[in-house]
């Protein structure tokens, strides 16, 4: 960590020992607000550009406990942290993490976070929506790559769009805010991408939509097939909607456009097409603790 981070200061250099809060800066002198930790490498999905359907994973040994994770966090906190995004795998699979989102989401109560925020594959927010909500989550984001309930099947395997649709309506009724993230996939749902920033206007959801990115083990199968420029979706959505492009920036990848038609921001990150590293000040911590860096979509 102190290769690529290191702490600095804001106050004048003297003999008295430092106070807190020390501030984190990478080594581009970019205050690092923001971090997204990944609190499991396990996942209830299969998604075909993420992971094979046969996976190993790490030995439980190996991650962090949660209550290693709150320590890592509230050690970022101390120096600046005051966002952060739990991701995975899929994070809500990991057991008693409620634990962990209670915990933070107090620090978020009691003005010590701005926001503590998840991405999830929306497979358990029927039974967690309100929990999380209550714990002190406002927003998520979603993954869904498609709304047909087959190609969702194909694309995650072991997924069940209706499931995820209604705990997604049910992360609505509890009033976390939702952004929808979807891969673009030639041939699979490049046809649909359209249709779905008009849905996702329809249920007041901002969408992201992501370039297929060489990351996971994906076994055997190859991403050539899967890979479709993101700005070829953009210009392709361009004939349908009116895009203007936007100045919010989420401290995340992603740029963004707002959609006239919907009234909604839409995002675009692509990581191959046009690196975004410039814009980008987060920091990632894998569900095993040491492997830090910056970057990444979740
Ligand atoms: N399981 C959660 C989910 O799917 O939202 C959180 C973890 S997942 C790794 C975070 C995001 O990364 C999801 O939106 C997913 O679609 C995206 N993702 C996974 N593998 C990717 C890849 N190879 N290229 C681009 N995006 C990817
Ligand atoms: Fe699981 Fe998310 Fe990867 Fe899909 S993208 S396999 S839901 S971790």
């Amino acid at each position: 960590m102190d290769d690529f981070l290191k702490v600095t200061s804001t106050r004048a250099r003297d003999l008295t020992p430092e106070p807190v809060p020390s501030q984190l800066v990478d080594p581009f002198g970019r205050a690092v607000d923001y971090i997204r930790i990944s609190v499991t490498d396990r996942c209830d999905f299969r998604c075909v550009y993420c992971m094979a359907e046969e996976m190993t994973f790490l030995p439980k040994k190996d991650l962090l406990t949660l209550e290693e994770l709150e320590q890592v966090c509230r050690t970022f906190m101390s120096m600046g942290t005051r966002r952060i995004r739990l991701t995975g795998g899929e994070p809500l699979v990991r057991r008693n993490i409620i634990q962990l989102i209670r915990n933070l989401g107090a620090e978020v109560k009691s003005g010590q976070l701005d926001e503590l925020t998840i991405t999830t594959n929306g497979s358990q927010l029927t039974k967690m929506a309100d929990d999380l909500a209550e714990a002190g989550v406002r927003r998520l984001n979603v993954s869904i790559d498609t709304l047909d309930a087959d190609k969702f099947k194909l694309i995650t395997r072991w997924g069940d769009l209706d499931k995820v649709l209604d705990g997604m309506k049910a992360a609505c009724d509890a009033g976390l805010s939702i952004k929808l993230n979807a891969v673009a996939l030639k041939g699979v749902n490049d046809d649909e991408l359209g249709d779905m920033v008009a849905w996702a206007g329809e249920q007041g959801y901002d969408m992201t939509i992501i370039e297929v990115m060489p990351m996971g083990d994906i076994g055997n199968e190859t991403r050539v097939d899967q890979y479709l420029p993101v700005s070829v979706v953009r210009s392709r959505l361009a004939k349908r909607f009116t895009l203007t492009d936007s100045d919010y920036a989420s401290a995340g990848p992603a740029r963004y456009v707002n959609v006239t038609e919907t009234g909604r921001r839409l995002g675009f990150i692509t990581p191959l097409t046009h690196n975004f590293c410039e814009s980008c000040n987060r920091v990632r911590l894998t569900c095993t603790g040491p492997a830090l860096y910056v970057s990444g979509t979740g």
